[in-house]
């Protein structure tokens, strides 16, 4: 699954490209995948592309409308032109494969050539129109995102200190904290040195301003190195994030930790996959 640093990668990389294109057709291969008239966004010129959480967020020049993007499980998205190609999400061989394919759910093609494909292998992402004002609103209700600047320390503190839940868990529970998936969650905790089943009330204030730092290093780190794609049978051709490389204990059960060199253990936490040094984290 796509995690924030993946989809801020592909943000950046789109933004680049899609500002100032005028959709010329909308092409919805797949009714579950696309929610709204297709035909209302003809003509309409891409002004930026924005992030909340893992939510894409496409907003169009002088229109009270957007198009707003969650590629959940398998979605990606890939545009193409006559000299780019640019691809991110979950990666597959559909990232330098002819499109479209079995799974192209909805293709975007606009007015100068260039074409934006959305697959999605399982269908649990999705493309949807939604009126600018109403979902801004929602947004300022929403769990603020560990890269904004509502995500400070004491809102940090103030949510441990009223729930009483497992550390990882409340790091990845996308209702409080936005953007924090499971690869990042062990890392941080790793950083912190925090046993990631500790329950939120035993924690002392200087772990909790631990855990705090090590998320947002975790996360640039990620954002920095474009993310992680997991699968490297695809010849990404310098696409796709090499954050893999840097992980710390995720999916490193069975090797040596970095700092003392005990094996690191897996165990399922909510059924998730947690990784963790015995000796370094308490
Ligand atoms: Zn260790």
């Amino acid at each position: 699954m796509p995690e924030l640093p993946e989809v801020e990668t592909i943000r950046r990389q789109l933004d680049e490209v899609l500002v100032g294109k005028m959709i010329k057709k909308i092409t919805v291969l797949k009714d579950k995948s696309f929610c709204g008239d297709e035909k209302s966004l003809v003509d309409c010129k891409i002004e930026r592309v924005g992030r909340k959480a893992k939510i894409l967020e496409i907003f169009f020049s002088g229109n009270s409308q957007m198009l707003i993007v969650h590629l959940k499980m398998t979605g990606q998205l890939v545009y193409v032109d006559g000299k780019k190609r640019i691809a991110g999400g979950h990666p597959t061989a559909d990232w330098v494969s002819n499109l479209p394919r079995k799974h192209t759910r909805v293709i975007i093609d606009f007015s100068d050539g260039g074409k934006l494909f959305f697959n999605d292998m399982r269908s649990f992402g999705w493309m949807k129109i939604v009126e600018k004002v109403k979902y801004e609103s929602e947004i300022r209700n929403s769990a603020p995102d560990v890269t904004d600047k509502e995500f400070t320390l004491k809102y940090f503190s103030n949510l441990i200190i009223k729930t009483n839940k497992v550390i990882k868990q409340l790091l990845m529970d996308q209702e409080m904290i936005g953007g924090v998936g499971n690869i990042y969650a062990n890392d941080a905790l790793y950083l912190a040195k925090v046993m990631p089943n500790r329950k939120t009330n035993s924690l002392s204030r200087k772990e909790i301003k631990k855990i705090y730092d090590s998320i947002k290093m975790v996360i640039n780190k990620g954002i920095k190195y474009g993310g992680a794609s997991a699968a490297n049978y695809v010849d990404t051709k310098g696409m796709g994030g090499t954050y893999q490389n840097y992980f710390l204990v995720y999916k490193k059960d069975g090797k040596k930790c970095f700092k003392c060199g005990e094996q690191i253990s897996k165990i399922k936490l909510g059924g998730r996959g947690t990784y963790f040094c015995p000796i370094c984290q308490k």
